[in-house]
């Protein structure tokens, strides 16, 4: 067709070129592209039979399997809106999602059953992957007849993906077909990207990482995604080996559990050519101790949001080696501005907040003005980070003005876990703030003010009933007298910081 192409042309171009080419791996199970496309013809014939039409929204919440992208992919075909949910998500954070958007279809894991919240009325149908007491998802994947397939355009909008913020609220970034496409093409070009590679897909897939620079990039060139379940580093390693993986991209502290293996340089990792990070700062020493075990290694990072689609800047194979701190350069069709907190530019070299405008970056957030309105300005995103670019173009991320934690490259707004604190009855008042991790980046801490001296576990348990486990305070110190704050009665948070340094 002549059409603008999109996510679907996409997956229909790589079947086309390569249809017994193996698209996905899980284990001993291989699914051709020939295949892949069959199964997601049935899941958008049989949801259009049930009766779903364009735009409708579906969530999915499964961890890695064949069964998300068998469902991601359908639906997407189907013109519905593909929600993934995180399986480390609670009943809480879950059913904010579902009612913000008002999920009409949802496809979930049996072992996820704990964590869903009591069905709203706009929710018309369920499937489960594994047993459960709603309809199976082998009956989607069932042969179909055929059914009239919505015209996709490319402003449409294909998932979304929900972060938090600094309201506490979590805010769903609309990814479009066409910001998807930028991203995958500056993948394919930045990394040399071809059919020929073989992806590990070890980051979750309810994220931009997994979902656009690992799944739909590597759709994209026709090569191969080799799926884990979870990340553990032994079994990557051994799986990297196996399947003989080309390229992945993974936050620092998974390659600092890949470092920290005793048999790291006894697994045959020749074939690797790629190594991406991003999500978090990466430590110097870890890239230098990379270098060193993997010398042949082309060291990638990327920085960018679930804002910007995936990257905003790459470091591509070849840059010189003494930028190796730097995040790389904004990727093609990218624009960034170093900003003051006025939003005007600042000079070259300067500390600033990054702003980034270009097709990679999502119109707004869903059914959110008021989040869309401050969140993206001129037409530019505000990362709240905090960056400067030196006169070859190279950006260096440098600290953040939000209020965030990055814990293992899982964003933790420290106003989400305040504000569920603040209802615990024995709790006067809290805080919680990044503490240094030398593996993971950053844990979380908090700063319980409380009536009856406090109680640790049952602050923790409190917590892990409404919160995703990484969101939890790792340790918390409690104080007998009230938080500091400065005139206007906001916490002081380096004053705690220094509190936890002593
Ligand atoms: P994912 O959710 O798949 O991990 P992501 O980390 O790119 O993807 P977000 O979760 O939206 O996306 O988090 C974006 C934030 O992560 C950025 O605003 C920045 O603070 C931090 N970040 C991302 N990449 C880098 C990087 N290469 N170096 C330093 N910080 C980064």
């Amino acid at each position: 067709s002549d059409r603008p192409p999109t996510l679907d042309a996409m997956l229909r171009a790589a079947v086309a070129r390569k249809p017994d080419g193996v698209a996905l791996v899980l284990g001993e199970k291989r699914v051709t592209y020939a295949e892949l496309d069959r199964v997601a013809e049935n899941v958008a014939r049989n949801l259009i039979a049930s009766g779903f039409r364009k735009g409708e929204r579906i969530a999915i919440l499964l961890g890695n399997c064949l069964e998300f992208i068998f469902c991601a992919l359908g639906a997407v075909r189907a013109g519905m809106i593909v929600v993934p949910l995180n399986a480390r998500q609670r009943a809480p954070e879950i059913d904010y999602v579902l009612q913000q958007c008002g999920t009409s279809a949802l496809v979930y894991d049996a072992d996820c059953k704990a964590n869903l919240p009591a069905p709203r009325a706009d929710l018309r149908n369920q499937w489960v992957v594994g047993s459960g007491r709603a309809a199976s998802f082998t009956e989607l994947m069932n042969d179909a007849p055929a059914a009239a397939l919505p015209e996709l355009h490319q402003e449409d909008t294909a998932f979304l993906l929900y972060t938090s913020g600094t309201t506490g609220n979590p805010k769903g970034a609309m990814l479009t077909h066409v910001s998807i496409i930028h991203s995958v093409l500056n993948f394919q070009h930045g990394y040399g990207l071809h059919d020929g590679d073989v992806t590990l897909l070890a980051v979750p897939v309810s994220h931009v990482t997994g979902l656009v620079a690992l799944i739909l990039a590597t759709i994209h060139v026709a090569g191969t995604t080799v799926i884990l379940p979870a990340f553990k580093a032994p079994e990557f390693l051994a799986v990297a080996a196996r399947e003989r993986m080309t390229y992945t991209l993974m936050v620092p502290a998974m390659y600092n559990l890949c470092l920290l293996q005793p048999d790291f340089d006894r697994h045959d990792l020749s074939s690797w050519r790629i190594a991406g990070f991003g999500g978090a700062p990466m430590p110097e020493a870890t890239i230098k101790r990379l270098a060193e075990v993997l010398p042949k290694l082309n060291l990638c990072n990327a920085y960018g949001s679930t804002e910007t689609t995936s990257p905003a800047t790459m470091f591509p194979p070849g840059s010189p080696a003494g930028k190796i701190n730097s995040v790389g350069r904004p990727v093609i069709g990218a624009h960034i501005v170093v900003a003051d907190d006025d939003g005007r530019e600042v000079p070259a070299g300067q500390n600033g907040e990054l702003l980034i405008a270009g097709a990679m970056v999502v119109p707004g957030y869903w059914d959110n003005p008021d989040a869309t309105r401050t969140g993206f300005v001129g037409g530019y995103w505000r990362s709240g980070d905090i960056g400067r670019m030196d006169a070859d173009g190279y950006v260096y991320v440098v600290d953040r003005k939000k209020d965030m934690i990055n814990r293992a490259g899982f964003k933790i707004y420290c106003t989400e876990v305040e504000n569920v604190m603040s209802h615990h009855p024995a709790i006067l008042e809290s805080a919680v703030v990044g503490k240094p991790d030398p593996v993971l980046g950053e844990r979380v801490h908090a700063f319980v003010y409380s009536l009856d001296g406090g109680n640790e576990a049952d602050i923790r348990k409190y917590c892990a009933e409404r919160l995703s486990d990484y969101k939890v305070p790792d340790t918390i110190t409690f104080l007998k007298e009230p938080l500091p704050r400065n005139a206007n009665g906001k916490i002081l948070k380096t004053e705690l910081r220094k509190m936890m340094a002593s």
